[in-house]
């Protein structure tokens, strides 16, 4: 199963007309998969990643996660699949300074009530999987930039999603940290055989990418292996 965008077209009110965010976009990403997406700004690259997160429905097209239609979901089945299959890392990883790194992923599986040793048990496992095992207590103010963006990562697989997005998350960093998140990004999405999009405006970084496809006027194509 994977994340399937068929024919997806969004617009967004602009004046008296309306802009073209997503023209027609198509995009399989199977289980396993990274696939990169570059593009200049205000290309669609966050409006892309917002329908396939089912944070924004499109004007027409579809969407299927896990072999489910979206569009036959209503916003309480949405809010459903998001929780449980879909995870999403934003530019900015919005940690809250008063919790510890572990405590950042626990927050809203407590909230979900599931049990508080199986939550903290998971939480540990991630952070060790993104290399944070010894950082587990630390606050975001003792952590670095890169450090918190893995927090974000690890806080994202949580609930073992099917679907993974990704949001320019090395726009904040150094080059040397934000191509060890990337080769992080692939490597977990290998192991925990999610469906990864990674949208990136550094094309530097693509080498550890499965596919890249590029977003131009809101029109994407998959672009030949390198
Ligand atoms: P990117 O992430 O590639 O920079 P976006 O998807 O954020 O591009 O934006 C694509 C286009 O849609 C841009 O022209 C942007 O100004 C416009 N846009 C994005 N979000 C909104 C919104 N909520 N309302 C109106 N226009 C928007
Ligand atoms: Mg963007």
């Amino acid at each position: 199963m994977s994340l399937h965008l068929t024919d997806v077209t969004l617009t967004y009110p602009d004046g008296d007309t309306r802009l073209t965010a997503l023209d027609r976009v198509s995009l399989h990403v199977p289980r396993g998969n990274v696939t990169a997406v570059v593009g200049p700004s205000g290309s669609g690259k966050s409006s892309l990643l917002a329908v396939a997160a089912t944070l924004v429905t499109p004007d027409a097209g579809t969407v299927t996660v896990d072999g489910a239609d979206t569009a036959g979901l209503s916003r309480a089945e949405l809010a459903e699949l998001r929780r449980h299959r879909i995870g999403i890392v934003f530019q900015q990883p919005h940690l809250l300074p008063s919790l510890t790194a572990a405590e950042q992923l626990q927050v809203m599986a407590r909230i979900d009530g599931r049990s508080p040793r199986r939550v903290r048990g998971r939480s540990l496992e991630l952070l060790d999987a993104v290399g944070l095992g010894e950082q587990a207590h630390r606050r975001p103010h003792q952590l670095s930039g890169g450090q918190r963006q893995r927090v974000g990562l690890a806080r994202a697989l949580m609930n073992d999603p099917t679907v993974l997005l990704v949001d320019e998350p090395t726009s904040a960093l150094d080059h040397a940290r934000g191509a060890a998140v990337v080769d992080l990004i692939t490597r977990l999405t290998h192991e925990r055989a999610t469906a990864t999009v990674l949208v990136t405006h550094d094309r530097t970084h693509l080498g550890a990418a499965d596919r890249v496809a590029e977003v131009r006027d809101g029109r994407l194509r998959l672009l030949p292996p390198a």
